[in-house]
C-alpha cells in the first residue's frame, strides 16, 4: 500500500493542487493529513474543502486549533497572530466545526501520524533537538511516526543500540526493529530554505519512504495573501523558503 503524507498546507490552494496533482501522478492507496491546513494563507475554506474530500486520515494543527479558539493565540508570533484571527472571521460555520473535531492524533496499522509531538501533542512543542528526539521515540506507540509543524523535512532514527541520528536524506528505506519519527515538510510554506513544496510517500510493501518537492504557482499565492490585506511578509516568506 502506498500512503501519501501532507501537512501544513497553511491555506495555500496553489501549493495544494501542485502537491495534489503530484500524489494523482505517483499513485497513493491512502492520503494522511498531518495538521495546519489553515494560518498564514488566504483561502482557508477552499483547502478545508479540498483536502475533506481526499483524505483518509487527518489530525489538528496548532493554527487549526487556534483559528476555532481551542488554542490560545497569544503565544503565536504578531504575523501569525493577524492571519488566525482574519482565518477566524473568513472559516464557514461548517468548516470552524469540522476543525474543531479533529483529533490530536492517528493511528494505521503500526504507523502514528500527530502534528508537532508524541507526547503531549496539545503542547506543541517542535521535534528539533535531540532532547525533543529522546522523549518522542519515548512516547511513540509505534515504529514509525509521522509529524509536521517545523515545515522543515528531517528523518529522526533510532537504531538497534537505541542511538539516535538525524539525517536529511530525501529517501530512507525503513528497517524492521529500527525507530523512525519523520517531518514530512510543508506544502503551503516550506522553511528549509528550499520554497518548493514538500511531502511524503511511503509503500508499506517495499517500505521505502521518499520525500517529493514540488513547484507551484507562487505567484497567484503570494498576490492572493496582499490581495486579502495579510501581513506582506506571509506572501514574501513564500519565495525564500523560510
Ligand atoms: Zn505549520
Amino acid at each position: 500500500m502506498k500512503i501519501a503524507l501532507l501537512s501544513d498546507i497553511h491555506s495555500n490552494l496553489e501549493a495544494f493542487h501542485a502537491v495534489k496533482n503530484s500524489i494523482g501522478t505517483h499513485g497513493a492507496d491512502k492520503i494522511i493529513f498531518i495538521g495546519d491546513v489553515v494560518g498564514y494563507g488566504a483561502n482557508p475554506n477552499e483547502c478545508i474543502e479540498l483536502l475533506r474530500g481526499m483524505t483518509d486520515i487527518m489530525v489538528a494543527g496548532n493554527h487549526d486549533f487556534a483559528a476555532v479558539g481551542k488554542t490560545d493565540i497569544s503565544y503565536f508570533n504578531p504575523n501569525a497572530r493577524d492571519a488566525l484571527l482574519w482565518t477566524t472571521h473568513e472559516l464557514t460555520r461548517e468548516n470552524t466545526l469540522f476543525l474543531s473535531s479533529l483529533p490530536l492524533h492517528g493511528v494505521m496499522d503500526d504507523i502514528f501520524f500527530v502534528h508537532s509531538t508524541p507526547y503531549h501533542p496539545e503542547l506543541w512543542d517542535y521535534v528539533l533537538s535531540m532532547a525533543a528526539a529522546v522523549r518522542s521515540f519515548a512516547d511513540c506507540p509505534t515504529p514509525l511516526c509521522f509529524i509536521g509543524h517545523s515545515h522543515s523535512p528531517v528523518i529522526f532514527v533510532k537504531d538497534r543500540a537505541n542511538k539516535i541520528s538525524a539525517e536529511m536524506t530525501s529517501t530512507i528505506p525503513v528497517k524492521k526493529d529500527v525507530r523512525y519519527i519523520i517531518n514530512i515538510g510543508s506544502v503551503g510554506q516550506p522553511r528549509d530554505g528550499n520554497p518548493l513544496s514538500s511531502y511524503g510517500l511511503y509503500d508499506t510493501e517495499t517500505r521505502k519512504y521518499t520525500l517529493i518537492r514540488v513547484p507551484y504557482d507562487m505567484q497567484t499565492a503570494q498576490q492572493k495573501i496582499l490581495a486579502a490585506g495579510l501581513p506582506r511578509f506571509l506572501a514574501e516568506r513564500l519565495s525564500l523558503g523560510h
